[in-house]
């Protein structure tokens, strides 16, 4: 596939002050070099990060960029997730990034959804086609799936309710990605998945990360990352030896694009993007 034709897009988290968007701005700078088709933006569980997130993205869109919230269904009404549809389309978002979220620690009423394929519903129920809607996918599989066949029949309902396009969970072996992928298809699912990336900053974060989400870290390279320690040079060149390796297999073997997931850094994608042939001259 031409290079110019790859779905490039790029997360971010709301910050908390205004240093941190400053950190924000800087990085989105750096990265709209990529062409990124849309920076997303993510939603705290329980909508924590409301009112952020909305900031985030209304600053990204004043700057020219099309911006996409990532909105969270899990511990909702029906009546909250109506009101911020309402308020994203008097903003003319047209793109959302639609999930359960993680369920908070101690919560017992889990609110009027249960799973990311009722709020997609809900979205379309609410607001017909004004919305291109991303939903998550996991090609080593969501941690709480009863069995793989499980997880992508559920994914399956997401698509069925009416998902444009998916961005997957972060991983670090491409087969994974290609076996889910074809799995999609022969289940006749066709819509882009894009695979997610996730630089490597620092083991003892993604190891944390890593165990939360599903996504496995080979052995070799977590144990030759821990055994860099505090060595965070060696630790990043290795990481990016790797994660570029995984991006070319992934473009080769027809990926539709990749979604960036950056911690609000610049950096490590850059020079990443710069060894897959993707900035923009
Ligand atoms: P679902 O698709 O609902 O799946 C959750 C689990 O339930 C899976 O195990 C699935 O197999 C199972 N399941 C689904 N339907 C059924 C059913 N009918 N019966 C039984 N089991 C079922 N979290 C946030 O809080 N904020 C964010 O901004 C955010 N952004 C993310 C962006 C991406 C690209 C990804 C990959 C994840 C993101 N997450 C975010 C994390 C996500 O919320 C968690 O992974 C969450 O645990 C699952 O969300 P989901 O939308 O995939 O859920």
């Amino acid at each position: 596939m031409d290079k110019q034709e790859l779905m490039i897009s790029v997360e971010f988290f709301p910050p908390k002050t205004e240093e941190g968007m400053a950190k924000l701005r800087e990085a989105r700078t750096q990265l709209a070099r990529l062409n990124p088709k849309f920076f997303s933006v993510t939603f705290g569980a329980g909508g924590s990060t409301r009112d952020r997130t909305l900031d985030t993205v209304l600053d990204i869109q004043a700057a020219g960029f099309e911006a996409a919230p990532h909105i969270s269904c899990i511990s909702s009404s029906k009546q909250e997730i109506r009101d911020l549809l309402q308020l994203y389309q008097q903003h003319d978002i047209k793109r959302l990034v639609a999930l359960r979220g993680d369920i908070p620690s101690g919560e017992v009423s889990a609110g009027d959804f249960r799973y990311a394929n009722e709020l997609v519903e809900f979205i379309r129920q609410e607001t017909g086609d004004h919305f291109h809607i991303e939903v998550a996918a996991y090609p080593e599989f969501h941690p709480e799936a009863a069995s793989p066949a499980a997880d992508l029949a559920n994914f399956k309902s997401k698509v069925d309710a009416g998902a444009n396009s998916a961005i997957t969970q972060y991983f670090y072996n491409p087969d994974a990605y290609f076996y889910f992928r074809d799995e999609c298809t022969r289940l006749g699912m066709d819509l882009p998945i894009v695979p997610g990336i996730m630089p490597i900053y620092n083991i003892t974060q993604l190891a944390r990360f890593s165990s939360v989400c599903g996504a496995e870290i080979p052995r070799w390279l977590r144990l030759r990352l821990q055994d860099y320690g505090d060595d965070l040079a060696s630790l990043r060149a290795l990481g990016l030896d790797v994660v570029t390796g995984v991006c070319e297999k992934l473009l080769a073997g027809g990926a539709p694009g990749l979604h960036f997931y950056t911690l609000n850094q610049s950096g490590i994608i850059t020079t990443l993007a710069e060894r897959l042939g993707l900035k923009a001259a």
